[in-house]
């Protein structure tokens, strides 16, 4: 078994968050030797732009599910899923899921997964959404993170392609780290390409953009003890 500082747990409001937000730095943890553990919540959902049955709950969801675990599989990724159902499928439309405020209940059901997984995997370090933009599952699963993951083990990873045009809410007195992706780039491609349901051509020239204009991927951590578990970041 690898020693707890290896072990990473990735917090993925929906099946293709990591690939889009973290791909690069996923790579390149992988290539450090790391225990890659994802945990995505909201697996149930009718959106799938460009997917013949966008719209059908049943066979969209299980389109993703077949997305995500090829993703994993390709990318070292031990994945849990929860079967949580999406703001899709809670009433919100493309507007109203931007900024809402999370219902209790749904921030209830994600802090239920957090704690189980957290306590099964013990993992040295967490990658938690900022929810930039606020799309309202993001929220909730910033929120119940930040009540249950000990904040020397917390980093945040900022939501794209939200985070180009919104810049995410940062929590007081944190610093960010650059994390130079530049030999992944390849690997992040192939990652999102692999979500063909979610208009991944259109998606990926905004990704790189970014990923360009400030020079990798970033993430921000506030408790100092945090800098020695970003080590898997590096190198
Ligand atoms: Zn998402």
């Amino acid at each position: 078994m690898p020693a707890p500082d290896s072990r990473v747990l990735l917090l993925s409001p929906h099946p293709d968050d990591i690939a889009w937000s973290l791909g690069g730095t996923l790579a390149r943890m992988r290539g450090n030797s790391a225990e890659l553990h994802v945990l995505t919540f909201f697996t149930q959902t009718r959106y799938a732009p460009s997917h013949p049955a966008n719209g059908d709950p049943r066979e969209v969801s299980r389109v993703r599910e077949e997305e995500e675990r090829a993703w994993a599989r390709e990318n070292g990724v031990l994945l849990r899923r929860a079967t949580l159902e999406d703001a899709s499928l809670r009433g919100y439309d493309d507007d109203t899921e931007m900024g809402a405020e999370p219902a209790e209940d749904v921030v209830r059901q994600v802090a239920e997964h957090v704690r189980t997984t957290v306590s099964d995997v013990d993992p040295g370090l967490v990658l938690v959404p900022l929810a930039a933009g606020g799309h309202v599952d993001h929220a909730a699963v910033r929120l119940a993170a930040a009540e249950l993951v000990p904040p020397a083990r917390l980093a945040w990873y900022e939501d794209l392609p939200y985070a180009t045009t919104d810049r995410p809410e940062l929590p007081p007195g944190c610093r960010e780290v650059l994390v130079g992706v530049d030999a992944h780039r390849s690997a992040k491609e192939a990652g999102v390409m692999t979500f063909s349901s979610q208009e991944p051509a259109e998606v990926l020239p905004v990704l790189l953009a970014h990923m360009n204009a400030v020079g990798g991927e970033r993430v921000w951590f506030s408790d100092p003890s945090t800098a020695d578990r970003l080590r898997l970041l590096k190198g």
